[in-house]
């Protein structure tokens, strides 16, 4: 659909509130990108709109019945007209279907008869009465919200039914916006490589016609933001309040929180430099208790001219003095993967496992219906509650304060709960899924052990396995994490499978 903007300011209108023309031109502007509005002309005027006998205005009007345009793009109705005469030829511009919409920063406009009769109140009213309209779209917006329906643009993904008034799912971009979630969470969780930035997730949004404008794909925090948009979970946030939505949805919680997850990760600082010490942070002094961390010592040998840089890992003896020496990388690095190496899983004994979990999951099947109905009754009772809590809050016992935040506490209880029953129905249990991940982990501890120049992956993987890396005499030990540990023990009765 094409659009045309209309920017107006009168020499005689002293409001300060109103923006200026240049102000107003950048605005609507931005709001086009962000709403993909193709507007294929501004037009501006500096005449008052009290009166009718605008010249660009009636040049407008001309354009929207010639059809080289369906839509207005304007700073507030009010920018348009301000006399019944001119509202009226805009009303009836709709009436026929030559303006098909209008679309203003300041005012949620929606082409309905609720809509029309409010626009032509806007119209055509003092400001007294479009100050008093806007609270009766509040109102409106209140009325909605309660009701689990959300009353402003839909994020990207659902769409604005303007027919049923309702938030229906975007059948196109919802498996754009569910492709993008997916990607997102399936960065391997031992392997930081394969993690995606939010920049990765712009370009292919881009890819995939999703953008801030045509040729520029979206920043990077507004990804975050649809990433961490809880509207795609049901949850509405207006006006600081949770309400629950009843909008359908096509992200599940499982896959909402293993995004939410990567999301804390991609946003974990990373030090630059020339060197990547992948071991700091990991191991800490066993005579004095400070941290070890990586250096880089250069050396230059006179005698057959050559320069040569080694790194070591050695105590920051900041505690209190220490009598440590340090470690070559090198030699930390091979302890490291003999330490993840100890405790991998041969593939045979995975497929014995996982043979055995099929077993007990069949087992676990009828104990998690035991579950789920003990959570459900939980459920119950925290609707109960929140029952009792908006009686309280309507017979004015709380104040709004209380309320909204007690409320929002109820809210995310809720959520937990859901969750958990999702997470039953999907899987039958809540002990399984993280005993295949363990299954999962110590089998690719052969891999990461045995990889070359991956020493990043190789800190993850240790983290994994285990806990409490002391580096003592150049000697590490740690200790192994639960299930880890009965593999190292295994490996010492066993050769190697
Ligand atoms: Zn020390």
């Amino acid at each position: 659909m094409k659009y045309i903007a209309y920017c107006r300011k009168s020499t005689d209108e002293k409001d300060k509130q109103v923006l200026s023309i240049e102000q107003q031109l950048a605005e609507l502007k931005e709001f086009a990108n962000r709403e993909h509005l193709e507007i294929v002309e501004f037009i501006t005027e500096a005449r008052t709109a009290k009166v009718p006998g605008r010249e660009q205005f009636a040049q407008l009007l001309k354009r929207i019945e010639k059809g080289e345009a369906q839509g207005i793009v304007s700073w507030h109705p009010d920018r348009l007209a301000r006399n019944s005469v001119d509202g009226g030829r805009i009303i009836y511009l709709l009436d026929i279907g030559k303006l098909v919409d209008l679309k203003f920063p300041q005012f949620w406009f929606e082409s309905t008869p609720q809509g029309k009769f409010m626009l032509n109140i806007a119209f055509g009213q003092s400001k007294y009465y479009v100050d008093n309209l806007s609270e009766n779209v509040t109102r409106g917006m209140r009325y909605k919200i309660n009701n689990g329906i959300w009353p402003v643009k839909a994020p990207i993904g659902y769409k604005n039914d303007s027919s049923t008034r309702t938030i229906q799912i975007d059948s196109e971009k919802s498996k754009i916006i569910k492709k993008v979630f997916h990607v997102f969470a399936e960065g391997n969780e031992h392997s930081s490589s394969s993690n995606k930035s939010f920049t990765d997730i712009s370009l292919l949004l881009h890819k995939l016609g999703i953008s801030a404008s045509k040729n520029k794909p979206l920043k990077p925090d507004q990804v975050k933001r649809i990433l961490s948009n809880r509207f795609y979970i049901g949850i509405m946030k207006y006006v600081g309040e949770y309400h629950q939505g009843i909008h359908k949805l096509f992200i599940s919680k499982e896959l909402f929180d293993r995004v939410q997850k990567k999301i804390k990760l991609a946003e974990r600082p990373t030090r630059k430099g020339s060197h990547n010490f992948a071991f700091n942070k990991l191991m800490k002094c066993g005579e004095c208790g400070a941290s070890i961390t990586g250096e880089v010592h250069n050396k230059y040998y006179k005698t057959t001219k050559r320069a040569a840089s080694y790194t070591y890992y050695r105590c920051t003896k900041k505690l209190k003095p220490c009598s440590q020496k340090p470690i070559p990388a090198q030699h930390l690095e091979l302890q490291l993967r003999k330490a993840v190496d100890d405790v991998a899983l041969p593939q045979k004994w995975a497929n014995d496992w996982y043979k055995w979990l099929e077993r007990d999951e069949m087992e676990e099947q009828s104990k998690s219906e035991e579950n789920l109905h003990k959570l459900k009754l939980n459920l119950d009772i925290l609707d109960k509650k929140l029952n009792i809590l908006l009686d309280s809050y309507l017979e004015q016992v709380i104040d709004a304060n209380t309320y909204k935040m007690k409320k929002n506490e109820f809210f995310e209880e809720k959520l937990n709960l859901t969750g958990e029953i999702e997470k039953i129905k999907a899987d039958g249990s809540s002990w399984l899924e993280p005993f295949k991940n363990f299954i999962g982990s110590a089998l690719s501890c052969a891999k990461i052990a045995r990889a070359k120049n991956t020493c990043s992956d190789l800190a993850i993987g240790a983290k994994t396995v285990g806990s409490n890396f002391f580096l003592t005499n150049r000697q590490l030990s740690l200790n192994y994490n639960q299930g880890f540990a009965s593999l190292a023990a295994r490996r010492l009765c066993q050769p190697r499978g």
